[in-house]
């Protein structure tokens, strides 16, 4: 069955880190979660934007994904993990048990521009050990298809395999630009999937998204995307995990309790480092 485009939801400016305006769709009021989705931030830094970015700040309970389609950021952790990502490069970040962090731009002359994804964690995975997958450019396959031509992050598509493994909510993740006037792909039934426009002219069954916004589709086993060729999406899918969220900014758990904890741990100083 081909799915349509259940909700749109517009990304709106808001103010994150240290002097960045993001347009966040998901982690907002009206669309919190859309699980096992937590946050979704289109981040676009200038240039000259002179010590702006996301100084050292905490993570628990969920995966940090970071995709740049312009300009670098350096990234730096509690543990000593230190790297660079440019255009076209992921960070996939399991943050588990805990991770204190640093994502600054470089002075590239170019802006920094790219996406952080939050996807969540099951209960039984909250407090594994933090995790990076650093994956460049050069190693995320192209796959031509029918009208299409996608980058595969993550997931499945046509044979090919996208180069992020192992994580719990089998994601997909895909940057897909239009070669023809229409694209049919894939989608795991079931799964939570949204798209979310980067050059515009799309739609889903006769119904137009703007870019900038999220077209959460209904559910099905397929997607027909229209639009004139280089129009441009991300296609992102996986599946929902179906637990409680007990959410306190960086910090995403199960229940109340949990998130107490871990503010009591963040404040005594048991946080970050390798072990
Ligand atoms: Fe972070």
């Amino acid at each position: 069955m081909r799915r349509k485009i259940k909700t749109l939801f517009e990304a709106v400016a808001m103010p994150e880190g240290k002097g960045v305006t993001v347009h966040r769709s998901i982690g907002r009021r009206g669309m919190m979660n859309l699980d096992p989705f937590l946050l979704l931030d289109e981040m676009v830094l200038p240039a000259d934007a002179d010590g702006a970015g996301f100084p050292e700040h905490p993570h628990r309970g969920f995966e940090t994904v970071t995709y740049m389609l312009s300009g670098k950021m350096e990234h730096r952790d509690s543990s000593g993990h230190r790297g660079t990502i440019g255009p076209g490069d992921v960070q996939w970040m399991t943050a588990g048990r805990g991770i204190v962090h640093s994502e600054m731009p470089v002075a590239t002359g170019d802006v920094a521009h790219g996406f952080q994804l939050w996807v969540n964690l099951p209960s039984a995975q909250k407090m594994i050990p933090p995790r990076y997958q650093e994956i460049s450019a050069s190693t995320i396959p192209t796959v031509m298809g029918a009208g299409f031509k996608a980058k595969l992050l993550a997931g499945e598509l046509m044979g090919e395999v996208g180069p992020v493994r192992d994580i719990a909510v089998t994601p997909f993740y895909a940057d897909i630009t239009l070669t023809a006037g229409e694209a049919t792909l894939p989608v795991a039934a079931g799964h939570t999937a949204f798209l979310y426009g980067l050059e515009g002219g799309l739609s889903v069954e006769g119904q137009a998204f703007p870019t900038g916004t999220l077209a959460i589709l209904a559910d099905g086993d397929s997607v027909v995307v229209s639009g004139r060729p280089g129009a441009r999406f991300l296609m992102i899918a996986g599946a929902p995990i179906g637990e409680p969220v007990a959410r306190y900014g960086p910090f995403v758990m199960n229940t109340r309790e949990e998130i107490i904890a871990t503010v009591d741990d963040w404040n005594e100083g048991r946080f970050g480092a390798s072990a």
